[in-house]
């Protein structure tokens, strides 16, 4: 028997998901562009193919949903809008919108991310439910450096409650963003902008900080640590 890795069948395979994603690529405003309103100023603007990487996050996301959905008999992706914000929640679980996340951290947190909550919030903000799920399925937890321990994926389901207050805050800031954004696109000025999640912009591993968003050098944000120097960087 012979076996070898086929790069051609890879590749082809690969291009055809990759023009499949491209080709959904979405106008209007969306909750996601208003939860990370930079980078969604630069995409818009200055539009990069979508890398190995992304179709890697996005194919096993979607792998992760289908999968909950049909072994749960579960609604399927639900479409929700508000003032012109479009957005669209993994499932509705038992009536309340749940985000459905996979994640590859080698710890389970006690909380679940910001940007989920953030996520989340604006969700329920936009259907009106004063709670939202976050079920997170955890790939590899608890694994070490040495590669000698046998992990599992574990599921962690968080519910998080917000006052009526914080939705109607969540839903005056999806407005202001969407406002600016929109402006921004049209005048091509990003100065009023807000910054994006900061995980956004670089990550840490093993001490080390690196530029992960493609848009760095163009964006500069204000205030962020620049992997580059190891200082803050300024406004110009
Ligand atoms: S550098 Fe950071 S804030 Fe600027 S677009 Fe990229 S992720 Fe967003």
């Amino acid at each position: 028997m012979r076996i070898k890795r086929d790069k051609r069948t890879e590749d082809k395979y690969l291009e055809k998901i990759r023009q499949s994603y491209e080709s959904r690529i979405r106008d209007g405003v969306h909750v996601s562009d208003l939860l990370d309103p930079r980078m969604a100023y630069f995409k818009r603007l200055f539009p990069l193919g979508i890398t190995d990487r992304e179709i890697g996050y996005f194919l096993s996301g979607e792998c992760l949903h289908w999968a909950v959905q049909k072994r749960l008999g579960l609604e399927t992706e639900k479409k929700i809008e508000l003032d012109g914000v479009e957005g669209s929640i993994d499932v509705y679980l038992e009536k309340i919108p749940t985000e459905l996340k996979s994640a590859r951290n080698w710890t389970i947190p006690d909380l679940p991310a910001e940007h989920y909550v953030d996520q989340v919030l604006s969700y329920c903000a936009i259907t009106g439910s004063r709670i939202g799920n976050i079920w997170v399925f955890f790939l590899c937890p608890n694994r070490n450096y040495t590669g000698t321990k046998l992990t599992h994926p574990e599921f962690r389901l968080w519910r998080c409650e917000f006052t009526a207050s914080e939705l109607a805050q969540e839903r005056k800031r999806l407005k202001t963003v969407k406002n600016i954004l929109e402006r921004a696109w049209k005048t091509k000025n990003f100065s009023r902008v807000p910054l994006c999640h900061e995980f956004k912009c670089y990550y840490k591993s093993r001490g080390k900080a690196t530029i992960s968003c493609p848009y760095w050098d163009k964006c500069r944000p204000p205030g962020r640590f620049n992997p580059k120097t190891g200082g803050v960087l300024v406004s110009d």
